[in-house]
């Protein structure tokens, strides 16, 4: 976290720091599920609807919040890089998704049976404000005419999928295969990332765009 906001401030970040960051800020929330939420302190070990919402609901709404935040500093470092002076926009939060993982805790009779939704869908959803803020921004700057390009990175050892998928993108084009590009099955931790592309490309080593 230290490092990022060194990035930050150099202008040398990437969506890989915002990546990273939104892994670390995902496996806080879901230790601290874990710490704070077993079958003994609830009533008849059950996390009823009115307490998942109280609960749950505010501390993901939190994590997006956090990351969303970082996400679109990023962003903002991007567009200069590209040399164009604006900010960098935040994603709409995914409600449907909080609510998803809320109505699915309530559903079942036995905290214990679901207490995994706590984990990695957690991290998961972490990871998919960053992609969900790639995603905001290149809509955006295909809109005003750019060509943006997204990047996917495929971890080792991730799937035949993930391989299958990486590659580096027209925003045109992820449009039209259906958003494959941006997609994270359980436990992906593949990098998504962003170029405005209009044209220039990035010096990996000055981190200057020609
Ligand atoms: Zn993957």
């Amino acid at each position: 976290m230290v490092t990022i906001s060194k990035k930050l401030k150099d202008g040398t970040a990437t969506y890989r720091e915002a990546n990273r960051y939104a892994i670390i800020v995902g496996e806080l929330l879901a230790k601290s599920f874990k710490m704070n939420l077993s079958s003994e302190v609830l009533p008849n070990g059950k996390l009823y609807y009115n307490i998942a919402k109280k609960v749950v609901d505010p501390m993901m709404v939190n994590n997006f919040l956090l990351i969303s935040e970082v996400s679109q500093e990023v962003q903002t470092v991007l567009n200069q890089s590209a040399g164009l002076g604006m900010r960098g926009l935040k994603p709409e939060i995914n409600q449907d998704r909080i609510d998803g993982i809320v109505q699915r805790l309530a559903l079942e009779e036995s905290f214990d049976d679901i207490k995994w939704i706590l984990g990695e869908p957690v991290i998961n959803f972490s990871q998919s404000v960053v992609d969900d803020t790639i995603k905001t921004n290149a809509q955006f700057h295909y809109d005003a005419g750019l060509k943006p390009k997204i990047i996917r990175t495929a971890n080792a050892n991730c799937c035949d999928w993930c391989d299958e998928v990486a590659g580096v993108y027209d925003y045109k084009n992820v449009m039209d295969t259906g958003n494959d590009v941006y997609r994270r099955h359980r436990y992906c931790q593949c990098e998504v990332n962003y170029l405005p592309g209009d044209g220039r490309r990035q010096n990996a080593h000055s981190k200057t765009w020609t």
